[in-house]
């Protein structure tokens, strides 16, 4: 088999893949609720005769191929978002106020190609395909759930990929090592004591703290991060006091802290509670740091990363596999797989012209075009690494 054998034949299923992701668009559903998604995922592979099991709303299918060889991992995320969708799209979802904006219909649509295409070769591979249809990359993540029960065991080689709209139909894109950083989450509580206005000197200031506490917090990046290593950090709320002439007692700030290296997460997250704990001793008043775990950065393994690029620019052009630079710093459960096994996440452009709207808005409209590149990347991988592709 070779790349432009495999193209081809995605692209004449392309209807077919259309008509999943169209489907799959209908019904978009929230984190761990995906249960028609679920039940679609299974009765579509019920068609093609493909195996499958399942635990909470994620399922798991297996193509077993006729010769001996490496077991290989394909995911894709199932879960929506809580946007309307504007009127006039053909296949408008029919959950009001949910919609599929993060393009996760277009991944099981290409992955539900790619299992058609593999299990037609079946006879042929050498080696296991594992098929993780994955809930909840939007919310709590689905990821390290599947990890933990097992979805990973024995597999060699995982791979996984993102609609991008910042670029075209034709590209894709990733790199080596972090591509995406961790996202913890920061509640920061400030007690102090209340009083009459007039008479601060009795009373223990919690907004005039947390002032100082929000400064000085700007300093964790910029003082103990490396200026080479990406990270930041960004407070997104702040609540407290009740009335113009009561000194505030309660200060409540959340914000999410985010890097690209686990090392420089562990540091900063220790920053954070140094910071505010030290701010809160010089002004008398008591602070409690939560920091809530988040998705671990994706680290992809370059030996893969580099194979996605190597194939990418085969099928699509030197000029269309692009090595970014930079991580993003947006988070992605993919990275609790790569985790335990090899692998590599990419990403798919999947616009027809740009500039488009971005992913998590209302006008988000992928090109369905992307699906056969999409579902000829992932077979082609998993051929890659079963030492199939011509
Ligand atoms: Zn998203
Ligand atoms: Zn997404």
């Amino acid at each position: 088999m070779n790349l432009q054998e495999l193209y081809a034949r995605a692209e004449a299923i392309a209807p077919w893949t259309v008509e999943q992701r169209r489907a799959l668009h209908r019904i978009p559903e929230t984190g761990f609720q995906e249960f028609k998604t679920q039940a679609l995922i299974c009765q579509t592979l019920d068609a093609l005769g493909i195996p499958h099991a399942e635990e909470r709303t994620w399922v798991v299918g297996t193509i077993r191929g006729g010769k001996p060889g490496p077991t290989v991992a394909l995911r894709a995320d199932m879960d929506a978002l809580p946007i309307t969708e504007p009127e006039g799209c053909p296949f408008r979802s029919e959950h009001e106020g949910w919609m599929h904006a993060c393009g996760h219909d277009m991944h099981m649509a290409i992955q539900l190609a790619a299992a058609k295409l593999l299990s037609e070769m079946k006879d042929a591979l050498c080696g296991t395909v594992r098929l993780l249809f994955q809930p909840a990359e939007e919310t709590v993540g689905g990821a390290e759930p599947m990890v933990a029960a097992g979805a990973v065991e024995g597999v060699d080689a995982v791979y996984g990929l993102h609609v991008q709209p910042y670029m075209r139909v034709g590209q894709i894109d990733t790199m080596p090592g972090c591509l995406n950083a961790s996202t913890d989450e920061i509640n920061i509580d400030v007690r102090g004591v209340s009083g009459h206005a007039a008479r601060p000197h009795l009373c223990v200031d919690a907004i005039v703290c947390a002032a100082q506490m929000i400064s000085a917090l700007q300093t964790v990046v910029s003082r103990s991060a490396s200026p080479l290593m990406p990270a930041v950090l960004s407070l997104g709320t702040i609540h407290g006091g009740q009335a113009p002439n009561v000194v505030c007692d309660h200060v409540q700030i959340s914000g999410t802290l985010r890097a690209a290296d686990p090392d420089l997460r562990a540091l900063l997250k220790r920053r954070v509670r140094e910071v505010c704990e030290g701010v809160a001793a010089a002004f008398g008043a008591t602070v409690e740091v939560e920091v809530v775990s988040g998705y671990s950065p994706l680290i992809n393994t370059p030996a893969e990363a580099e194979r996605v690029l190597r194939l990418g620019a085969r099928l699509l052009g030197t000029e269309n596999a692009l090595t970014r630079t930079a991580p993003s710093m947006g988070g992605e459960d993919f990275s609790y797989f790569v985790e335990k096994v090899p692998g590599a996440f990419w990403h798919l452009g999947c616009s027809a012209a740009l500039p488009a709207a971005g992913l998590h808005t209302r006008e988000l409209v992928p090109d369905e075009r992307c699906l056969p590149i999409g579902a000829a990347m992932q077979c082609a991988l998993v051929l890659d690494r079963m030492g199939m592709l011509e």
